[in-house]
C-alpha cells in the first residue's frame, strides 16, 4: 500500500473534491495521502472519512498545502483560479505533479502556472473525460475541412451552480475549430450577444451558454452552411468521468519531466 502513489485532493469538500477522493479511495493503483481545504473552513483537523460519512480513513483534512504536498507524487486540483494558482507554485516546490481541473483563468494566472511548470510536470484541461477530448480533435478536423461559408457555433449547459462563462470545455472546442482553420479565437470569438447586434461577423467563433437545475456538463459544436447544418456532441452524465481522467493524468504525470501537459498528451492522442 505504501509503495503506492500518494494523491491529495485540494478542495476536498467540493462537488469534484469528494468525486475524486472516492475515485482515489476505489483505485488499486493510487492511496489517498492527503485532503486540503482552505482555512476556516469546517472540515479542518477532522479525519476526512468523518466528514464524509464514510469512517474514519486516517487522512486528516488540512489548510496547509506544503504540508499535505511533501511526500505526495501527485495533487488533484478542481478548486478556484487564485488557489491553484498557489497550489502550483506548493506543488512545484513539493516536486508532486500537479493535475488542474479548475477553469476560468485568466492570463495574468496562466502565466504562473506556466512558471510553475519549469519545475514539475502539471496537466492542465477544462474537461478531463475521453470523449470530450476525442471531440475536440473531431472539432479541429471538421473546421480544417469546411471553409467561412460554415458558421461555427459553441453551445455549452450545466448545472445552476457553475461560477464561469463560457465552460473550460466551450473554450476548449472553441480554440479546437480556430485551430482547425488557422485563426486565433481571441479574434473571432463572439460571447454573450444581446440586443441590435447587427448580422454575424463571416468567419466568427460564437458562444452560447445555458444554466440551470443540475447538468453535469453537455456541448455542442455546429457548423452551420449553405443548406446543411452538422452537430458534433456531448454529454456527460456523471462527474465520476472527470476525476477518473484526473487520476489517470495524476498516474501519467507522477515522476514526468516538468512542462505543460494536456489530456491528449496523456491520452496520446
Ligand atoms: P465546488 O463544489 O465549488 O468546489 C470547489 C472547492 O474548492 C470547494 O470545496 C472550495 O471550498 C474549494 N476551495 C476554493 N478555494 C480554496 C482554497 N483556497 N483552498 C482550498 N480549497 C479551496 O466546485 P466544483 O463543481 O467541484 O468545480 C471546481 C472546479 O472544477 C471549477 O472550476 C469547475 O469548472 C471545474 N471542473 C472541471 C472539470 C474538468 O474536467 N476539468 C470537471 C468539472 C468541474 P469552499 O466551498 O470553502 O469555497
Amino acid at each position: 500500500m505504501g509503495d503506492l502513489p500518494g494523491i491529495v485532493v485540494t478542495g476536498a469538500s467540493g462537488r469534484m473534491g469528494q468525486m475524486l477522493i472516492e475515485t482515489v479511495r476505489q483505485s488499486d493503483r493510487a492511496r489517498l495521502a492527503g485532503a486540503v481545504e482552505r482555512q476556516g473552513h469546517d472540515w479542518i483537523g477532522q479525519d476526512l472519512g468523518t466528514c464524509l460519512g464514510t469512517g474514519e480513513l486516517g487522512v486528516t483534512v488540512t489548510d496547509d498545502p506544503a504540508r499535505a504536498f511533501d511526500g505526495a507524487q501527485a495533487v488533484l486540483d478542481f478548486t478556484a483560479p487564485a488557489a491553484t494558482v498557489a497550489f502550483a507554485r506548493t506543488a512545484a516546490r513539493a516536486g508532486a505533479a500537479h493535475v488542474i481541473g479548475t477553469t476560468g483563468f485568466g492570463d495574468e494566472d496562466l502565466v504562473a502556472i506556466a512558471d510553475a511548470a519549469k519545475e514539475t510536470a502539471i496537466v492542465r484541461a477544462g474537461n478531463m473525460s475521453l470523449g470530450v477530448n476525442l471531440l475536440t480533435m473531431l472539432v479541429r478536423k471538421v473546421a480544417a475541412a469546411l471553409d467561412e461559408d460554415y458558421d461555427i457555433e459553441v453551445v455549452e449547459a450545466h448545472h445552476n451552480r457553475k461560477v464561469d462563462a463560457p465552460s473550460g470545455t466551450a473554450l476548449m472546442l472553441g480554440e479546437a475549430a480556430a485551430g482547425g482553420r488557422g485563426v486565433d479565437l481571441s479574434e473571432v470569438s463572439d460571447r454573450g450577444r444581446d440586443g441590435i447586434t447587427g448580422a454575424r461577423r463571416k468567419g466568427d467563433i460564437g458562444f452560447a451558454v445555458i444554466r440551470g437545475g443540475g447538468i453535469v456538463g453537455e456541448h455542442e459544436v455546429i457548423f452551420a452552411g449553405p443548406g446543411e447544418r452538422i452537430t458534433l456532441r456531448h454529454v456527460a452524465d456523471d462527474r465520476a468521468l472527470f476525476a477518473r481522467g484526473a487520476l489517470r493524468a495524476a498516474l501519467w504525470a507522477q515522476g514526468r519531466e516538468p512542462g505543460e501537459y494536456s489530456m491528449l498528451d496523456v491520452l496520446g492522442l
